[in-house]
């Protein structure tokens, strides 16, 4: 399989890594958008939300915590951002589990990607009726 995240997990690729544990990696984004910006990966190979198990998920998470307070003390930013993109139309490009961590500063150029407009009632309400009849399936 070509993954190029497996790859640099297995040292086979370059990348600055920061953190490394028995289920994590955490290293450089080469196209940041800003300054800091660390990815923190499964070692195990998974595609996406989806496809991650729990406990693992739970290990990246942790990791990112971690990593989320090394940039802090580090950079200082004024908050940072964690994105995860699972399948192509969420933008995931790499298709390797992945979160990103983003340090922000209040004059970055970064937006966000929606406009937060008022949702109708019924329809929050029907989408989230739909959402628990398959939580835990
Ligand atoms: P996605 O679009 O899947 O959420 O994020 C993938 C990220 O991986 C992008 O931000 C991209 O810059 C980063 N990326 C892609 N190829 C490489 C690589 O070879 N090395 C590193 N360090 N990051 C990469
Ligand atoms: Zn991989």
């Amino acid at each position: 399989m070509d993954c190029i995240f497996c790859a640099i997990i297995e040292g086979k690729a370059e990348a600055e890594i920061v953190y490394e544990d028995e289920a994590t990696v955490a290293f450089m984004d080469i196209n940041p958008a800003n300054p800091g910006h660390t990815l923190v990966v499964p070692r195990q190979h998974v595609r996406d939300v989806f496809d991650i198990d729990e406990e693992t998920a739970a290990a990246v998470m942790r990791a990112a915590v971690r990593v989320a307070r090394a940039i802090k003390a580090a950079l200082q930013p004024d908050g940072v951002n964690l994105m995860q993109a699972s399948g192509p139309a969420a933008f995931q490009s790499v298709f390797h589990f992945h979160f990103h961590v983003v340090p922000r500063w209040w004059d970055d150029s970064l937006k966000l990607p929606w406009r937060p407009t008022p949702g109708a009632p019924s329809v929050i309400q029907a989408a989230a009726s739909r959402i628990r009849e398959n939580i835990g399936r």
